[in-house]
């Protein structure tokens, strides 16, 4: 057997790589991660932490604005965005040196640069060449532009997260997490917000009553919903980007032009195809189950696989990566009622089966919420909250919890263990609610709607 100066190198130290690097080294195996930029990778650098900082700061204005229907007089309110920009950097080099201490505690070696593969099992960081028993890739994805003209003008989630100043008027194109999330902040700190989709409606893939709830409720929060709309071209001008929509010549002007329409995996030029390995045509590294790629001893896990964009998906994938290779415990990700938030606002949560996807397997019944939460009856706010349970006609059991409103998240993921326990209707049914919440109404649902 060659002698390799790793038993693991690791490419990208994003969510997925920290936590199979961290479990090997703890275990310890000789173990290296190849970092090009910081350590913590999209969630917690250009990501899932960021972004919810940026949300937590423009939540307020929301409260605020709700605080006077208590009766509190609010004057002088303002949002000085540079301030949270800074503060939201600062928690970021925070959270760089503890994952930093992380792989040191783990005796994990972290060697700054881009990894390129130059075989099975040898790493070129900068000219220097290391070699490993198995070498995992979990390198991530990265925003994908549409080829458009005028593109270059555009920014994506990454620039969006260090704005020095709030810009007068955003245009938003794209209708994913990525968009609604961002389109929120924007108008949350005071930004007039366009959001162009070319769809009829937010969020692909949702439920449907949940796309089209959460289409009314953004719009009421003043968010500018241009649907059916293609950009055709973007043109930098004196006083901002022009944005050409559509075949008519409409053209909007906006101060920034944030684009959101989709990530590919981060794989091309570090020499996967070159050592053998398979790509999908999106260039995502083709695994199985095991994240074992065509080469036997390289590995992949985390968006650069594209299986389910999600940072604890990809967290379990090195987990159970770690736990098969190096401590002789086969493990493999189960992707079954995998929970999932949208931070929109109001947010977006699920877990489960849609009512289509369910429809597809068998019988179904649909009990479906829409009401005023308690709090916005002296608020004043026009918003409502909608909550919906998709229940399997033969067997009574819970095939899908929607929810869009506040706190949705929250209450999502405790739902989501009753669902992967194999839970009810009639066990929800048996619950006890807690009062008075708006969480309570899952377990009060009693009115079936026909399946649509
Ligand atoms: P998504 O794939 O979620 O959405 C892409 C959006 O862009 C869709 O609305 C799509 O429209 C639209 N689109 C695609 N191509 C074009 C085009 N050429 N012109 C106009 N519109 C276009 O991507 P995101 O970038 O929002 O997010 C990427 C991934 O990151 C997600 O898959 C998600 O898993 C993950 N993520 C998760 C978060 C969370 O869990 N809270 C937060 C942020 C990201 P159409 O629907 O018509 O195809």
């Amino acid at each position: 057997m060659r002698d390799y100066d790793y038993d693991l190198i690791t490419i990208g130290a994003g969510s997925g790589g920290v936590r199979a690097s961290r479990l090997a080294g703890g275990w310890g195996k000789r173990v290296a991660v190849v970092e090009k930029s910081r350590v913590g990778g999209t969630c917690v650098m250009r990501g899932c932490v960021p972004k919810k900082l940026l949300i937590y700061g423009a939540h307020y204005a929301e409260e605020f604005e709700d605080a006077r229907g208590y009766g509190w007089t609010v004057a002088g309110v303002e949002l000085d965005w540079g301030a949270l920009i800074e503060a939201k950097n600062r928690e970021l080099d925070r959270l760089e040196g503890v994952y930093g201490g992380i792989l040191r505690r783990n005796h994990v070696a972290l060697i700054d640069g881009k990894g390129v593969l130059e075989d099975a099992h040898t790493v070129d960081v900068a000219g220097e060449r290391f070699t490993a028993e198995k070498i995992l890739i979990a390198c991530g994805g990265w925003p994908a532009l549409p080829n458009i003209p005028g593109i270059e003008c555009a920014i994506t989630s990454n620039e969006a997260l260090e704005l020095p100043d709030l810009p007068e008027h955003v245009v938003i194109v794209g209708g994913g997490y990525i968009a609604v999330e961002f389109a929120g902040i924007f108008r949350a700190a005071g930004a007039r917000v366009t959001q162009v989709i070319r769809g009829a409606e937010l969020l692909r893939g949702f439920d449907e009553d949940v796309r089209t709830f959460l289409g009314t409720q953004i719009e009421k929060r003043g968010i500018i919903l241009r649907r059916n709309t293609m950009v055709r071209a973007l043109a930098k001008t004196n006083d901002g980007i022009s944005v050409a929509l559509g075949e008519d010549g409409e053209t909007l002007r906006a101060d920034v032009v944030m684009y959101a329409t989709g990530r590919a995996p981060n794989t091309h030029g570090i020499g996967l195809a070159e050592a053998g390995v398979e790509l999908a045509l999106n260039g995502a590294v083709i695994v199985d189950e095991w994240n074992r790629s065509s080469v036997p001893n390289i590995f992949a896990v985390g968006d650069c696989t594209d299986r389910v964009n999600l940072t604890p998906v990809a967290i379990a994938e090195g987990h159970a990566f770690a736990e098969t290779n190096f401590n002789s415990n086969p493990r493999r990700v189960s992707y079954e009622n995998i929970p999932s938030a949208v931070f929109s606002q109001p947010p977006v949560s699920v877990v489960g089966l849609t009512e289509t996807q369910a429809m597809l397997r068998g019988p179904i019944d649909v009990y479906i919420s829409r009401f005023r939460p308690m709090r916005h009856t002296i608020s004043g706010r026009d918003e409502s909250t909608m909550m919906k349970l998709v229940v399997c006609a033969d067997t009574g059991r819970v095939l899908g919890c929607h929810m869009v409103g506040a706190d949705a998240p929250e209450i999502i993921q405790g739902l989501a263990v009753a669902l992967q326990c194999g839970a009810t209707k009639a066990q929800f049914d048996a619950t006890i609610g807690i009062h008075p919440t708006a969480a309570e109404e899952f377990v009060t649902m009693r009115e079936k709607r026909p399946a649509e």
